[in-house]
């Protein structure tokens, strides 16, 4: 399996806060992995750390097996697109194209051109004067036209309205079906990536709370209902109770499981991604934060 990003207990820190701490990773290629987690959980940190802006306080990142901490021959590799998409504001998307190709050792002006005359952008209007979806998709181009072999996109769809995000989406699954490009993207939002990515990587308080081919971690959580559970006597099945909630009578649980049967008293149910994730991220005092944080109603 060729491996894209690994993090060995990759940390970084501001002051005496960590901003990411101890994460370990590995993210295979071919892969879209989606980075979740609420405002300030260390998406950014761990983003700019992978494409080498940044340089770790602790611990370890590589990209293709390379150091990318001042390593401007990694850089080519790599499509990085900074949250709020930073364009040159007064230039024109055709004025960008050909400043890209005389940055860029390998550039594909035509792919940049193509995509931007698909998407109805005109090429002589400063980007400035485009609508946020429409900068969005001319910084995606940009991006897309280095021919990385690895996409980074911090909170690419965050100030997007529902259809602009969806249309933005659709056209960066579409391209990356065609090259086969390792996308790692950021979003606080859940409902824009439940569609389109097939790995996951949960972030909270700068810690690795999840991580894992979503498929894999669908198949090993499951939810259990049943009478109020008073102890926490081990349950069959049950390798570990990620998150409990109570009523009076009644007890939901959200565990992974350890590929024996579960117990038959309780009642299991699949679990969707959005369970998941919100099960990771609400862990005793922070669950109504986190929960807001999400815009999901506690
Ligand atoms: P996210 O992208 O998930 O919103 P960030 O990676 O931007 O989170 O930030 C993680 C934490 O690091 C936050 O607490 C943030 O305030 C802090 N942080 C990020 N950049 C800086 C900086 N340049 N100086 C000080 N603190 C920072």
């Amino acid at each position: 399996m060729e491996l894209v990003l690994e993090a060995e207990a990759l940390g970084k820190r501001y002051g005496r806060s960590w901003a990411l701490r101890d994460c370990t990773l590995r993210l295979p290629a071919g892969r879209v992995a989606a980075l979740v987690g609420p405002n300030g959980a260390g998406k950014s940190t761990l983003l700019h750390l992978a494409v080498g802006l940044l340089r770790p306080d602790a611990g370890a990142v590589r990209v293709f097996d390379q150091v990318p901490y001042g390593n401007t021959a990694l850089l080519a590799e790599i499509g990085f697109v900074a949250q709020d998409t930073p364009l040159y504001r007064e230039l024109t998307a055709e004025e960008l194209v050909t400043m890209g190709g005389k940055l860029n050792r390998r550039w594909d002006a035509d792919l940049a051109r193509r995509r931007l005359a698909q998407l109805g952008i005109a090429p002589g209007k400063p980007v400035g004067k485009l609508s946020g979806g429409q900068r969005a998709q001319v910084a995606l181009a940009l991006a897309l036209a280095k021919r990385p072999r690895l996409l980074l996109l911090d909170e690419p769809v965050a100030s997007l309205d529902p259809l602009a995000r969806r249309e933005f989406m659709q056209s960066l699954m579409g391209s990356v079906a065609e090259s086969g490009t390792t996308v790692l993207l950021s979003s606080h939002i859940l409902g824009d990536l439940e569609r389109v990515c097939d790995y996951l990587i949960v972030l909270h308080s700068a810690e690795v709370k999840l991580a894992g081919p979503v498929e894999d971690l669908l198949d090993r959580h499951r939810q259990l209902i049943g009478p109020r559970r008073v102890d926490d006597t081990p349950i069959a099945g049950v390798a570990a109770v990620v998150k409990a909630s109570h009523t009076d009578r009644q007890s939901t649980l959200l565990v992974r499981a350890d590929g024996d049967p579960i117990d038959p008293s309780w009642t299991v149910r699949d679990v969707t991604l959005e369970d998941l994730i919100l099960a990771h991220l609400t862990d005793g005092g922070s669950a109504r934060a986190s929960h807001e944080a999400w815009g999901v109603p506690a």
